[in-house]
């Protein structure tokens, strides 16, 4: 059998082990890509440090996955041998359950599969999708340049378009870091009128640069107040894991204006008075399905976003996951398989 190389977690908190396994046959309604480049998200940390009880090792992390369709079970529609292929969070969906009848796959009642840690993901030469997980990727897009919109540009674009604000609404974006500088571009191009909000001055001129109207020091000013005098935000973007940092911006909402929450902090403390003196609401979004991703692919290249990206090769894995733990990688941190 033919053999491929592959990176694995043996065991909860293990390290990375560069293992030779079998290439996997894609089974019936499966595709394989032959995968180019894979990401390195946060999320990853859950698969190495085994904070969820249920994952199974050894496990293959990896859900920022792009890569060529080498194999196609039966019964797959849409995806053939050669075409480009990318693999986000959502690692497919039964299609009946009452969840998905109502068409809100990410809510899967029956198969709750999440890309790399319910199955093997992409910190691999080769990984298997059901063909229902798989968005196309275009070729405009250099694989480094598409793997980290899988799950880092998905979830911030995918966000802003369902967060209700229109075109010269008033949008700000806290974090300028893997999740953030993609959103200040997003929101650019969709045509708000982007604020940054972050930590220090010296942040300013990438903030200008990536599209952002204002930027507002959160050190220096009150971000609430900074964003009320600016009129109100219709939407807050909060991309931090830091949940004081996210309830600093909400004196800062417009009458009807939102928090959409995609940073993972522990807990976020927010006066009720202020929710319902100005009518205003916190959200959190679910990053999105492989429509949404092929949607964020080809928004991309439409508007000119790209991430901002620090390359390894799969042997380095170790010195990437700990780039990316660090919180210095300018800005996304992605594994080269070839
Ligand atoms: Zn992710
Ligand atoms: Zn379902």
């Amino acid at each position: 059998m033919a053999k491929m190389r592959a990176i694995q977690v043996p065991y909860r908190k293990g390290p990375f082990e560069l293992v030779e396994r079998d290439i996997p046959e894609p089974g019936a309604g499966q595709v394989r890509i032959k995968v180019q480049a894979c990401g390195i998200c946060h999320s990853d940390v859950l698969v190495r440090e085994g904070l969820i009880p249920s994952i199974q090792y050894p496990r293959v992390p990896g859900h920022e996955v792009v890569g060529v369709v080498d194999a196609v079970g039966t019964g797959v529609r849409r995806f053939a041998v050669g075409h480009r292929a990318g693999v986000g969070w959502h690692g497919g969906h039964c299609g009946y359950c009452d969840s998905c009848r109502r068409g809100d796959f990410f809510a899967c009642e029956t198969a709750r599969l999440v890309t790399g840690l319910t199955s093997d993901g992409g910190y691999a030469e080769y990984m298997i999708a059901p063909a229902e997980a798989v968005a196309a990727v275009p070729a405009e897009l250099s694989w480094v340049e598409a793997a980290p919109l899988m799950c880092a540009g998905l979830t911030t674009f995918n966000a802003l378009r369902n967060s209700g604000a229109r075109g010269g609404d008033l949008v700000a974006v806290l974090g300028l870091g893997g999740l953030g500088h993609l959103g200040v571009q997003f929101a650019a191009k969709m045509g708000f009128r982007t604020v940054a909000i972050a930590r220090g001055q010296d942040k300013e001129p990438l903030a200008l640069q990536l599209g952002a109207r204002r930027y507002i020091d959160s050190q220096a000013e009150d971000p609430g107040l900074a964003l009320a005098k600016l009129g109100g935000a219709r939407v807050v973007l909060a991309t931090v894991t830091n949940g004081d940092a996210m309830a600093a911006t909400m004196s800062g909402l417009a009458p009807n204006g939102m928090l959409m929450v995609l940073g993972a902090a522990e807990s976020l403390r927010i006066s009720p008075v202020l929710l319902l003196s100005a009518r205003c609401a916190v959200k959190g979004w679910y990053s999105g399905t492989a429509v949404d991703s092929q949607e964020t692919l080809a928004f991309s290249v439409l508007a000119g976003v790209r991430s901002m990206n620090e390359e390894f090769p799969m042997e380095k894995v170790n010195e990437a996951y700990e780039r990316m733990l660090s919180g210095k990688a300018r800005f996304r941190v992605v594994l080269r398989m070839s």
